[in-house]
């Protein structure tokens, strides 16, 4: 049931890599902007793909004190497969649901060995299932996210969500529902999203209020309001109106979809779940003072990361205590900003800078980094590449005419009607006078190409541009592959 809509989904996102590419690589830009492929009905799969819900409690599995109430609730109480019942049979229009319930609280509950737990569920669960959707509280679900980004070892859809308002007040999940909540709406919709396979080779997407968001940049920037997630930079992925799922942007990665370079070098499989150092954030203020880093670097911490003003400065205080903590107990550093959005840059020695990520985006990876690395390079390597992807199409100005380009003309004769004789033959078993059981080598390459799928072979001319397209830009990618290999050889396991 679910190879029938793989196999399906498979040939989708080949054709939709294949638009994608192209359309970066003639609009050179940032990210991949693609109408919604529109897929014949025959291409259609005749059953539903799989989707494991791995459950971890939050608000959305939360019993409030009355169906009006928003804000006194207890978190992590109603298991998945009842909230799940709810939905039905609603959502079996579209997906065949399993659930896994993984925990069951609050999200800020939860420890680094348990989100290596998770992330090996989730991996577990995919081998056999579409798409994966992760839930959990909202107050950390942009760790979480970020976490099983960098983790998660398949190009398959993650999709994280949660609520800000409880799910009911009864003493089960279908009773007494709480008026307005928006659990039940965000469960569905992320259900459908990653039924759709529109993130696939995206990573870990974070998906609520129908709007969908890259794991690596979203943030919680309100603490009730139901459009609390945004991604103040980039903008949101794309939103789900009623059963419509629209994509239009994607993350960089995306561009690796089709090679190993997608995956990132933390294998959880490799390490103890006990590997997680830990990694605390220091937020400077006016004349903060510089104790906290002291005492934390005395207590055996592993890395802060320092949450500053403006492009990341602290103050003179926070500052010798880090030169401190770094020369004598071996602690590393990311600078970032308290501002919410923005770069910083420089850095050397055990001070390595977060880019644009937030400052608790950059102590996931730094968690991870000192899991995964006892060599502070390696680590400021993974942070100007994991932890910043970009789109790099400045190689494809070699290769791809900025300009329109002419198409050429069509190269195959029409078909010309058989005469009676040579449908007849010339004698009982012998062949047609002038049938040619092989193409002529002048009319192969243009009828083959235009028997490609992704053409159709009605046009031959578009179809020849294409594929010269596709090529060219298979050459450049590799090229960019091999590149980015060799920068990274030695580094990644
Ligand atoms: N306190 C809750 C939690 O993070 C909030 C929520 O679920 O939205 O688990």
């Amino acid at each position: 049931m679910a190879t029938a809509h793989r196999t399906s989904a498979a040939s989708r996102l080949s054709r939709r890599l294949v638009v994608g590419l192209i359309a970066t690589a003639l609009v050179g830009a940032g990210t991949i902007a693609t109408a919604p492929v529109a897929v014949a009905a025959a291409d259609e799969p005749a059953d539903k793909p799989k989707i494991v819900v791995v459950a971890t409690g939050g608000t959305l599995a939360g019993k409030a004190a009355g169906r009006d109430t928003y804000t006194n609730y207890r978190a992590g109480t109603y298991p998945m497969s009842d909230l799940v019942a709810v939905l039905q049979p609603e959502v079996s229009a579209f997906a065949d649901v399993e659930v896994v319930q993984f925990g069951n609280s609050g999200s800020g509950g939860y420890t680094f060995p348990q989100y290596h737990d998770l992330t090996i569920a989730v991996e577990d669960a995919l081998r056999d299932a579409d798409g994966v959707v992760v839930t959990t509280g909202t107050d950390t679900m942009e760790e979480f996210a970020y976490w099983l980004d960098l983790t998660v070892q398949s190009k398959k859809p993650v999709v994280i969500t949660g609520a800000m308002r409880p799910w009911a007040a009864g003493d089960t999940a279908s009773d007494s529902m709480v008026l307005g909540t928006d659990g039940p709406a965000n469960l569905l919709q992320s259900i459908r999203l990653a039924a759709s396979q529109e993130t696939f080779c995206f990573g870990t997407v974070l998906s609520l209020n129908d709007e969908v968001h890259a794991a690596r940049d979203v943030t919680k920037t309100n603490s009730t309001r139901n459009d609390t997630f945004a991604t103040r930079l980039s903008g949101m992925l794309g939103w789900i109106d009623g059963s419509d799922v629209v994509i239009n942007r994607a993350p960089a990665r995306v561009l690796d979809c089709e090679t190993n370079d997608w995956f990132t070098p933390f294998d959880l499989r490799a390490v103890s779940r006990d590997a997680y150092p830990r990694v605390e954030i220091f937020y400077n203020a006016q004349a903060a003072g510089g104790e906290s880093i002291s005492a934390w670097a005395a207590a055996g911490v592993k890395g802060v990361v320092t949450a500053g003003t403006g492009a990341g400065g602290i103050s003179g205080a926070a500052g010798q205590a880090r030169t401190a903590a770094a020369r004598d107990q071996g602690v590393w550093f990311v600078s970032t900003t308290r501002t919410g959005s923005g770069s910083v840059s420089g850095g050397s020695g055990n001070i390595i800078p977060g880019g644009d990520l937030l400052p608790q985006k950059a102590r996931i990876l730094l968690i991870l980094s000192r899991a995964f690395t006892g060599d502070v390079e390696q680590a400021r390597t993974w942070f100007s590449t994991l932890g910043a992807p970009t789109f790099d199409s400045s190689a494809l100005a070699d290769v791809v005419s900025p300009t329109p380009v002419a198409e050429p003309e069509p190269t195959v004769e029409p078909t010309p009607e058989p005469s009676p004789s040579e449908s007849a033959g010339t004698g009982a078993g012998d062949p047609p006078a002038s049938a040619s059981p092989v193409p002529s080598a002048s009319e192969t390459p243009a009828a083959v190409v235009g028997a490609l799928p992704f053409t159709g072979g009605g046009a031959p001319g578009l179809a020849a541009l294409v594929a010269g397209l596709a090529l060219a830009l298979g050459v450049v990618l590799y090229w960019q592959h091999q590149r980015r290999l060799s920068a990274q050889r030695g580094l990644i396991h």
